[in-house]
């Protein structure tokens, strides 16, 4: 149990009916005694879960501050495992600081952004891959992204990966053995049964990135730009999206992210739309973007919706920026098809020729048709498919990735050394690495600047 306590505004500032103060650590009680008055007399401080009505006061004048209801959630039955205590305050700045200053006055200390959630994992509370799975949550802007994130949260990754680290642990010590005692006959020791045991555990490992790509994208959102020559339709297709599709986004106070970007939900995967500025700005006098910022935009996408105008045909303009799409994944948009003369089928294939491999969908954004299609079109293309299932084991995380990553080279390594007939000293030091490498997931084996610098991408009051 860690020493001092520490409160925050747990609830983003701004008007609403309610704002919480969350304290947390032994003088948790202690501390609220000194500014609660309950309504009725009553043993508040026991240590049982309660809730308890009553008022905010001035130690010592006993000066009303705010009307409130105190959440008692004594240890280890808490977020924390510590003692908590949340009061409940009227939701508006003013009540929520004034009450934050007396209890910081009382002997608090401001937490730290991730604080609680950190403490939640070191009191052992949850493994690392589920307290990310909380910030996961608190950001995500559609329902398949929250679901991810609550499956990560319930332990279904975790349990998957205490699988394979529990099973890479049992081979580190029959090699370990193997080592040992040469002589002896170590039963379940052969090569064969090792190495069919290493190419097991690397086949689960390749599924788990499998769907890496995918899950990143539920969790980051695909950053999405939508190019093409001026009059197409592009404000009009983003209009259409918006009205639809806009996600709900709020920001959040104490993150890094400080660009408000607009975000569309396409069929559960969060599209962030980039440079939708540039796109209105074409409604000014000065028309063009340009080939140069178009270009930049495209290079920091992921996704490239580019439109063209079944109405006017393609012209060099429009192959000029197809030209610039390069290697990126994309659609291309047919916009106008609801103009009697759009285009002839044979200048239709000539189009879809432009961009071999790419999709393309036509759709008219002023009748808005075809934008089903389109929003199908992109699901596809940048989930493969994948679905999200009710329980599904989906690695979301870069930072997991990359650890994965890591463990199958080790895997690899150790599955070579063993075919390759090197000695079980040089097996072992793969098949612990890859051990060591799973271990930073769920937060088994890892450094403490690694968990600073993971929870200090929460926000204050978490
Ligand atoms: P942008 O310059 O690429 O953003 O193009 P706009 O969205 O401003 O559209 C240019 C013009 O094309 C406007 O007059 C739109 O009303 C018109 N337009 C856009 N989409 C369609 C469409 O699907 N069908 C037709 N007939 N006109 C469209």
């Amino acid at each position: 149990m860690l020493e001092d306590t520490i409160a925050a505004i747990s609830t983003p500032i701004g008007g609403g009916g309610i704002g919480i103060i969350r304290i947390s650590g032994p003088e948790a009680i202690k501390i609220t005694e000194k500014i609660f008055k309950p309504a009725v007399q009553s043993n508040w401080r026991e240590k049982k879960f309660k809730l308890v009505y009553g008022q905010v006061v001035e130690p010592g004048t006993q000066k009303i501050i705010d009307e409130v209801l105190l959440g008692v959630m004594p240890a280890p039955y808490s977020y924390t495992r510590e003692d908590v205590v949340e009061i409940n305050c009227h939701g508006g700045p003013a009540p929520l600081r004034k009450v934050l200053e007396k209890v910081l006055q009382g002997g608090a200390r401001l937490a730290e952004p991730g604080e609680f959630t950190k403490r939640a994992f070191l009191n052992g509370r949850l493994d690392l891959a589920r307290a990310e799975a909380i910030i996961d949550i608190i950001r995500a802007t559609t329902d398949d992204a929250l679901q991810l994130a609550v499956n990560q949260l319930s332990g279904a990754l975790s349990l998957k990966l205490e699988q394979v680290q529990a099973e890479l642990l049992n081979i580190v010590a029959l090699v370990e053995a193997a080592i040992d005692f040469p002589e002896d006959e170590v039963e379940e020791y052969s090569d064969k049964k090792i190495s069919d045991r290493l190419e097991k555990l690397l086949r689960e490992i390749e599924n788990l990135l499998a769907g890496a790509e995918a899950g990143k994208i539920y969790r980051e959102g695909i950053r999405t730009v939508i190019v093409g020559k001026p009059n197409v339709g592009k404000s009009s297709l983003l209009n259409v999206l918006l009205r639809e599709k806009r996600a709900i986004v709020t920001d959040v106070p104490g993150t890094t992210r400080d660009i408000i970007e607009e975000v569309l939900n396409l069929g559960g995967v969060p599209v962030v739309l980039m440079d939708t500025a540039g796109i209105r700005e074409t409604k000014d006098a000065v028309e063009k973007i340009g080939v140069e910022r178009t270009r930049a935009t495209i290079e920091m996408a992921d996704l490239v919706l580019v439109v063209l105008d079944a109405a006017g045909g393609i012209d060099r303009e429009d192959e000029e920026i197809l030209s610039l799409v390069g290697n990126k994944r994309g659609v291309m948009v047919l916009n106008k098809i609801d103009v009697n003369a759009h285009m002839n089928t044979a200048t239709r294939d000539k189009t879809r020729n432009l961009l071999p491999g790419w999709p393309m969908v036509e759709i008219s954004a002023l009748q808005e048709q075809g934008i089903r299609e389109l929003e199908n079109t992109v699901v596809e293309l940048v989930t493969g498919g994948r679905v999200i299932t009710g329980e599904g084991v989906m690695v979301t995380n870069v930072r997991h990735k990359n650890q994965l990553v890591k463990a199958r080279e080790h895997l690899s390594e150790a599955i070579a050394a063993i075919q390759g007939g090197l000695t079980p000293e040089l097996v072992a030091i793969d098949v612990r690495g890859a051990w060591e490498a799973m271990g930073e997931i769920n937060g088994s084996i890892i450094t403490e600047d690694i968990v600073d610098k993971i929870f200090a991408d929460f926000c204050i009051g978490k």
